[in-house]
């Protein structure tokens, strides 16, 4: 176990309140909570914290992958409380005792679970196997290594050659990602591979709804469809997704599309080992809690971010909910050892935003006008600059985001990485059930696949996706413009 000892540790007799996952939502939790006298100890499976909304510009070599990631260890030491590396994988409620992957028990007197979700396929035949996410650092640097080696391969194959891939799910993650590899391929690719015509590389943005950003004003959705088209994106809508193959999309209305890099950023769920927790689960796998954010039927266990599905009035899955509900839960563990009676939680919709390209991003404020074009897209930019995770994360970024649209292809480059290769193991060995240490078996998750390679570990499956499913995840969800993760500027 990784831990600080901490003056708040020292309080052996304070309540021990335990949060799974150093995301939005956990790391607000014990920001909040230290401030009173609790032993806080907060779990993680990886030594970091993921801002997601950045992770697109990893995929397409904007970023290096250290810069949309923060080392928990100093966030919880700088924050008196105590971090250990695990996955949960149990929890005796009854005996107030969590297990993670590796045997380990640990007691609580609040158990706090933040752990986010994952892809969710609607086990559409080949999705899980065959197509790429864009969830953890992991994903990014894997789909910007296969992207890159593909392109390498242009310039080296035969002359008529071309790469095709697809974004599955208009929402502002497909909608990011579509927008920036065409400017990518026209502008920075271009300098870098100077032999690759950029008409052979094909990029393709599908979505079973009508339209793109749906939960944005039509006007602002329609301003979206405009500029990624003007991107040279070729935009499917009304266009849903049958079954995917290494190397094609297969559509329900019959078609059949060439897809050499197929992305899926249409649905999120719940991860797989949420079932074994012995929690009260609703849509999509999402731990159902009451108005107080404590799991139905749970007076200590509280479910808040993604992973939390308020039954009554269930919030977006969108970083400014995440921090409001781990606050929130912080305040209300501090109510029940106080003997008040605990409240209701209210979300404070700030807006919602998402960009598309250089100098073009649409923002939608909750009270406000909308915003579109180069000020929404230097609003985005400068909101997610100022609130990523430590101050050394936010000049590197800052260095590499002026490099690539200052420099605009004139001078630029791409983050390069290495050629994928297909033996690369997918985990951290020590996280796979079962696994010793450095020995290749089956991810946690079965979601990161092996460098190199899309999701491995899937099961196929025929099932339709749900009714509106696109507007669960990714595709369809706003993104807001990402504030704060409560991160300290060292
Ligand atoms: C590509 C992408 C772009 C996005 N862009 C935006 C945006 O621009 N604006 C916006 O508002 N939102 C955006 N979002 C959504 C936003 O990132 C999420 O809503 C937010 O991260 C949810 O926070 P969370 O704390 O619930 O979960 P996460 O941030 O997902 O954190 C969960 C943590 O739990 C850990 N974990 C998971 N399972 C376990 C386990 N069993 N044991 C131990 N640890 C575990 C994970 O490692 C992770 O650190 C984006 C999401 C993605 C994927």
């Amino acid at each position: 176990m990784t831990q600080a000892t901490t003056a708040n540790h020292q309080l052996s007799a304070a309540p021990h309140v335990i949060v799974i996952g150093a995301g939005f939502a956990g790391l607000n939790t014990v920001k909040a909570l230290v401030k009173g006298q609790f032993r806080v100890t907060l779990i993680d499976r990886n030594l970091y914290s993921t801002f997601q909304p950045l992770l697109y510009q990893v995929a397409t070599g904007g970023l290096n992958p250290g810069d949309v990631s923060y080392a928990i260890g100093g966030y919880t030491r700088k924050y008196g409380a105590r971090y250990c590396r695990g996955m949960l994988t149990g929890i005796d409620a009854a005996a107030r005792r969590i297990t993670l992957h590796d045997g380990r028990e640990l007691s609580y007197d609040y158990l706090v679970l933040a752990t986010g979700v994952s892809a969710s396929h609607f086990g559409i035949k080949g999705a899980e196997q065959f197509t790429y996410g864009l969830y953890t650092r992991r994903d990014a640097v894997t789909l910007r290594d296969r992207f890159l080696a593909d392109v390498e391969k242009l310039s080296e194959g035969p002359a008529g050659a071309q790469l095709a891939i697809t974004m599955v799910g208009g929402g502002a993650t497909g909608v990011e990602l579509g927008g920036t590899i065409a400017e990518l391929r026209d502008t920075v690719l271009r300098e870098t591979f100077p032999d690759v015509d950029s008409s052979r590389i094909h990029v393709r943005l599908v979505e079973m709804q009508s339209e793109l950003l749906t939960p944005f004003d039509p006007k602002l959705r329609a301003y979206t469809r405009r500029q990624l088209v003007r991107r040279g994106v070729d935009v499917q809508l009304d266009t849903a997704i049958a079954e995917v193959t290494p190397d094609r999309v297969i559509l329900k209305d019959g078609r059949d599309l060439h897809s050499d890099i197929t992305v899926w950023t249409a649905g999120v769920a719940a991860p797989p080992e949420a079932e074994q927790w012995g929690l009260p689960q609703g849509h999509a796998g999402r731990i159902e809690t009451g108005p107080d954010l404590r799991v139905t039927g749970q007076d200590r266990i509280f479910a808040v971010g993604d992973i939390g599905l308020v039954t009554d009035h269930p919030t977006p899955q969108l970083s400014q909910p995440a921090i409001q509900m781990g606050r929130f839960a912080a305040g209300q563990i501090k109510r029940l050892e106080a003997g008040q009676p605990t409240e209701t939680f209210h979300y404070h919709d700030k807006g919602q935003a998402a960009t598309i390209g250089r100098r073009s991003a649409v923002i939608e404020l909750a009270h406000g006008p909308d915003f579109t074009g180069t000020l929404a897209w230097l609003g985005w930019l400068a909101l997610h600059l100022v609130y990523l995770l430590g101050g050394r994360n936010r000049v590197s970024a800052i260095v590499n985001l002026a490099w690539r649209y200052l420099t605009w292809g004139h001078g630029g480059t791409v983050i390069v990485g290495d050629e994928p290769t297909a033996d690369a193991p997918p985990e951290p060995a020590a996280f796979r059930p079962g696994a010793q240490r450095g020995s290749p078996s089956q991810s946690i998750t079965g979601r990161d696949g092996p460098a190199g390679r899309p999701n491995a570990g899937a099961q196929d499956g025929s099932a339709e996706p749900p009714p509106g499913a696109a507007t669960d995840g990714p595709a369809g969800r706003p993104h807001q413009a990402a504030p704060a993760q409560a991160g300290p500027s060292s």
